[in-house]
């Protein structure tokens, strides 16, 4: 029997830095010139194959700490994270927080970054949410916040403007839905270093990818240094599965 594993797809936003700059253009800023450091804003999480939205803000840095506190408890909870980049933004930028406010860290979680994952397996002109959403047609393309556009979002932000904290959450909520259906489109090709969404007992009847149940497919045995292998491919989603050693 295949078992799911909990995976939690994932997105932050942060907020701006505000810095003391004397004028505009290339520079330098260094940590002195910093105003106002960036804090955690909000985080959209779903439990995969669950329709149920997870959204929490802190629209002031005294509820950050409260927002921290239940993201912590479901990376706690989660076996495995899907981001975009999250293995150098979003995870990095949870645990600074978490260490500011003296947590312990999450039990430990696998990570299945996306954008690793295209980038490992396709040249596309670019590897962004917003290039792929758009270029492979998925039904959540990544929103422009045109309200705002462009930094305007996170000046607004900073002000308290309530129109742009609820175009900050469609846009955070957006980006996890268009993050799942790309993870959907790229899982099959996902190398065999990426963790197992499922947990297989059966190799030969189990996909590890999408939990198909059933009778994999067999590939031409290959010959490794010291025996033959022959792996399988899932008919249900085309993934691969790892080779198994032929008698
Ligand atoms: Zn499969």
């Amino acid at each position: 029997m295949v078992k799911q594993n909990k995976v939690l797809s994932l997105d932050i936003e942060t907020s701006d830095m505000l810095v003391s700059v004397f004028r505009l253009g290339k520079q330098v800023v260094r940590s002195e010139q910093i105003v106002d450091d960036w804090r955690l804003l909000c985080y959209t999480a779903k439990w995969l194959g669950n329709k149920k939205i997870i959204y929490d803000e802190a629209r002031t840095e005294k509820t950050e700490k409260f927002i921290l506190k239940k993201l912590w408890k479901l990376l706690d909870e989660a076996d495995i994270i899907i981001t975009q980049n999250g293995t150098i933004f979003d995870a990095k930028r949870i645990n600074a927080r978490l260490i500011y406010y003296g947590f312990t860290p999450p039990s430990p979680y696998k990570h299945y970054d996306l954008l690793t994952l295209t980038r490992r397996v396709a040249d596309f002109t670019s590897h962004s949410q917003a290039y792929l959403t758009h270029k492979l047609k998925v039904k959540h393309r990544k929103l422009l916040h045109e309200k705002f556009a462009g930094r305007r979002l996170w000046m607004e932000i900073r002000k308290g403007n309530k129109n742009a904290w609820r175009e900050m959450k469609a846009y955070n909520i957006d980006d996890v839905l268009g993050m799942e259906e790309l993870y959907y489109i790229f899982r099959s090709w996902a190398p065999n270093y990426f963790p197992k969404v499922y947990d297989m007992t059966d190799e030969e009847y189990e996909c590890g990818t999408c939990g198909y149940e059933g009778k994999m497919r067999e590939g031409e045995p290959r010959k490794a240094k010291k025996f033959k292998y022959r792996q399988h491919t899932c008919p249900a989603c085309g993934s691969w599965q790892p080779g198994r050693k032929v008698k």
